[in-house]
């Protein structure tokens, strides 16, 4: 009898073809076009607007927008990849690119009217970058204790309130906005809106000066009896909630994407260096010691790459993949915390010196165990489904 399903089961890290010329693209560009600014953008904490441009021109903002919209109509795998790629060069380029795509995108692919797609679609796949606002002053990991309001006046709703900490919120033209239309109903009034930058009512407030992915935009946004028009509310009134949950599942592979990217890259850096760098009369490669370290982070990255792989894998097919997604993102960031760290300090005195690219690997890893939900609220999605 043949076994039909050993035969259709692939090795996660085994590409098609075309992940494959997908994949040496992104990182040619990377290479190319990201590489030669990325100390540049650290030190200014500025992103190049012409390289969102480029991440436009070379498809990387349509990932898995249907193709009449003018995206690829591809899988969340290319997204990982893409991210990945990037975030092997600059951890700020890949989450340009992670939260148009896995966070916004996204959303409205599921949840959008057609009339919704068609309207902000076809520019979200060409110029229109897309930001994510869930977070508060006050509210982070509890996230649904969120105290923006919706007033609905008829005609229109109005959103008062202020969002925190939001990526991409320096350049983004559509934001996703959560918001409260009926405190009574608390979680249940959650409702989701999409408002656009030169929406009356809306803006952009302080912009964050922080440890790692300083290039990255990440700002404040005040809303002030913000009008929104019925028409863009995204999915039901009061299913925000759903929505955020939903879409920030899909999201933790994209973050565990880039923690894979930045754990590689600072790996890549670090076992050229090891190479070069004489100490007793030879390269410190060959001294035992170093050699475990390497043999270490190479293991752990291996792992949570297949775990990432394996989540986007299981979403593509339409499985579940909640539990693998949450794993995903937790250990992969936990590496990236781990393996940067160990790089640095295979650099010595030399890691310590913002000349070499170990220290900006070692502070941009560490909002992977923050954002899109903290390491501690990973591990309690894990333990319910642990304990179901
Ligand atoms: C650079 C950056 C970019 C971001 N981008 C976005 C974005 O685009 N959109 C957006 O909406 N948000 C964004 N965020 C916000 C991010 O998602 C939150 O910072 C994160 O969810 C944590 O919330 P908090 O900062 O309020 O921390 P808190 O929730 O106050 O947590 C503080 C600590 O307490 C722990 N903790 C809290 N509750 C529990 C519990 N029940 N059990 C155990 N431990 C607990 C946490 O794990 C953490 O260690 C971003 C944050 C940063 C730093």
């Amino acid at each position: 009898m043949t076994d039909t399903t050993a035969a259709s089961a692939q090795p996660l890290t085994l590409l098609s073809e075309e992940e494959e010329l997908f994949r040496a693209t992104v990182r040619e560009f990377a290479e190319t076009e990201v590489k030669p600014y990325v100390h540049e953008m650290d030190e200014a904490a500025k992103f190049r607007p012409e390289l969102i441009r480029k991440f436009f021109e070379l498809g990387l903002m349509g990932i898995e927008v249907p193709e009449q919209y003018g995206g690829a109509g591809g899988t969340i795998f290319l997204s990982v990849l893409a991210i990945e790629e990037l975030a092997r060069v600059d951890a700020s380029a890949a989450i340009y690119v992670d939260v148009h795509n896995t966070l916004v995108n996204n959303a409205l692919g599921r949840w959008g009217t057609d009339e919704q797609k068609a309207r902000y679609f076809p520019r979200m796949t060409s110029e229109l970058l897309g930001a994510f606002a869930l977070s508060e002053p006050a509210s982070g990991s509890d996230a649904f204790a969120l105290e923006t309001r919706a007033d609905d006046k008829g005609t229109h709703w109005e959103l008062t309130g202020r969002k925190f900490w939001i990526t991409n919120g320096g350049e983004a033209g559509l934001f996703l906005i959560f918001a409260n239309t009926d405190f009574a109903k608390g979680y249940k009034g959650i409702t989701a809106f999409l408002v656009e930058r030169d929406f009356a009512g809306f803006s952009v407030g302080k912009r964050e000066n922080k440890l790692g992915i300083r290039a990255s935009s990440t700002t404040e946004l005040i809303l002030e009896g913000c009008r929104v028009p019925k028409t863009s509310v995204l999915g039901p009134v009061g299913q925000g909630y759903k929505i955020a949950i939903e879409t920030l599942n899909e999201g933790r592979i994209g973050i565990g994407a880039q923690m894979i990217g930045v754990a590689v890259g600072a790996l890549e850096a670090a076992t050229q260096y090891v190479k070069e760098r004489k100490q007793f009369g030879k390269a410190i490669a060959e001294f035992q010691g170093v050699q475990f370290q390497l043999g270490q982070m190479a293991t752990e990255i291996e792992a949570s790459r297949l775990m990432v792989y394996n989540a986007a894998r299981l979403k593509d097919r339409g499985l579940p993949f909640q539990r693998e997604a949450a794993m995903a993102k937790l250990l992969s960031s936990q590496v990236a915390d781990r393996t940067t760290s160990r790089c640095l300090e295979l650099f010595g005195g030399y890691g310590y010196s913002k000349e070499y690219p170990a220290e900006k690997f070692y502070r941009d890893a560490k909002i992977g165990t923050i954002y899109e939900g903290t390491s501690n609220m990973q591990l309690s999605t894990i333990a319910k489904m642990v304990l179901k």
